[in-house]
C-alpha cells in the first residue's frame, strides 16, 4: 500500500486527455472521435501472487495479461477508441485499484478478462458476467460507511447498458462456434462493483479443461473471441465495427500499445481469498485507502477485495468453479 500514492500522479496524467475533452463541451454530438475517444479500460484479471485459475501449464494471470494486451492492440487500430490497461505487468491489484483506474480515467466501459476454472470436467467455452442489481444503501448521509455502500452499488444505474453489451457479446461469441451460446450470468461480481460505468466480466474459456487451455495458449491478436470483444466495444461506442488490418510493426520492436496504465502497486497486505464467503455481510474498510482525487473520499475496500472471483448471489453459475 505504501506505493499507492505513486499511482495518483500517474493516474492524473493518464486521465488528462479524456477529462479535458469531457469538460470541453457538451459531449460529442458526432460520437467518439480521435480527439474525444471512447475510453475502455481493460482489466487483466489476477496478477502477482494471485495467479487465478490454473491449467496444466497456463496460469490465468498470464493469459489475461496477454489477452488484454492483444485486445488493446486490436482496439488501437481505431483512433476513436482509447484502451487503457489496469496492469501491464505481473502485478497484484485489489478490485478497488482496478476500479479506480477506470473511474479516474472516466472510462465509458470497463472489461475484466478472465479464464476461469471449472469443477466440471467437460466445461468449456467463454462466459459473460454482469453485475446483479443491489439493494439501495440503507445508510444515508456522508458517513464513511454510507459512502462506501453507495460506492459498492455503482453498477446499479448501468444494468441496462451492461445487459445490452453482454447480449451483443454473447451473439458474437455464439457465431464463432455455431450453436454454442455462452451463458450470461448476473452476479455480484466483486471486480465490477466499484466501477462507475457499464462493465462486464468476460471469461474467455475454461482454463482447467485441456481443450480450452490449448486454445487459450494459442490466442493471438486475430483470435476470434478477442475480435468479437473488440467489435462489441465498437458497437457499444456507437462506431462502425471495422477493424483495419494490423499496422506494420516498426523495425525497432514495440508492440502497438496505444494506452498506458499507471504503475500497479504491490499489495503486501492482500491475500488470496478464493474460499472466503460472499462479501455481503462485510463492512468495507474505508480507512485503508488514501483519498481519491476524484471524490475526496477514500474508496472502500472490503477485506477480500483482492479477489475478483465472482460471488454467486442468486444462482450457481454453470461452469464457474471459483
Ligand atoms: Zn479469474
Amino acid at each position: 500500500m505504501r506505493h499507492f500514492r505513486l499511482i495518483i500522479p500517474a493516474l492524473w496524467l493518464v486521465s488528462l486527455v479524456p477529462c479535458a475533452d469531457a469538460l470541453a463541451g457538451p459531449a460529442k454530438p458526432g460520437g467518439p472521435s480521435a480527439s474525444a475517444p471512447f475510453v475502455v479500460v481493460i482489466d487483466p484479471g489476477h496478477g502477482g501472487r494471485d495467479a487465478g485459475s490454473r491449467g496444466a501449464l497456463l496460469l490465468e494471470k498470464d493469459f489475461t495479461l496477454r489477452a488484454a494486451g492483444m485486445l488493446a492492440a486490436l482496439l488501437a487500430r481505431r483512433s476513436e477508441v482509447k484502451a487503457i490497461l489496469t496492469r501491464e505487468a505481473d502485478t497484484e491489484m485489489t478490485a478497488v485499484q482496478r476500479a479506480s483506474v477506470a473511474n479516474y480515467n472516466a472510462a465509458a466501459l470497463f472489461l475484466t478478462l478472465h479464464a476461469d476454472a471449472s469443477w466440471r470436467p467437460g466445461a468449456r467455452g467463454p462466459a459473460i458476467m454482469v453485475a446483479a442489481p443491489r439493494r439501495p444503501p440503507r445508510v444515508a448521509g456522508e458517513a464513511a460507511q454510507a459512502v462506501a455502500f453507495r460506492w459498492q452499488r455503482s453498477q446499479n444505474i448501468h444494468l441496462a447498458s451492461n445487459r445490452r453489451f453482454a447480449l451483443s457479446l454473447q451473439r458474437r461469441f455464439a457465431a464463432i462456434r455455431a450453436g454454442e451460446r455462452p451463458p450470461i450470468h448476473i452476479l455480484a461480481v466483486r471486480n465490477l462493483e466499484g466501477v462507475r460505468m457499464p462493465a462486464a466480466y468476460v471469461s474467455l474459456g475454461v482454463i482447467s479443461t485441456p481443450e480450452d487451455e490449448a486454445r487459450l495458449s494459442e490466442t493471438g491478436e486475430e483470435d476470434p473471441y478477442l475480435t468479437a470483444i473488440a467489435r462489441a466495444v465498437l458497437k457499444f461506442a456507437g462506431l462502425t465495427e471495422d477493424l483495419p488490418p494490423k499496422p506494420p510493426v516498426p523495425v525497432e520492436d514495440a508492440p502497438a500499445e496505444s494506452s498506458r496504465a499507471p504503475e500497479s502497486p504491490r499489495q503486501p497486505e492482500s491475500s488470496e481469498t478464493e474460499t472466503k464467503p460472499p462479501e455481503s455481510s462485510q463492512a468495507p474498510e474505508a480507512s485503508e485507502h488514501p483519498a481519491t482525487p476524484e471524490t475526496g473520499v477514500a474508496p472502500p475496500e472490503s477485506p477480500q477485495s483482492g479477489a475478483d472471483a465472482p460471488v454467486t448471489q442468486n444462482a450457481a453459475p454453470a461452469g464457474e468453479g471459483r
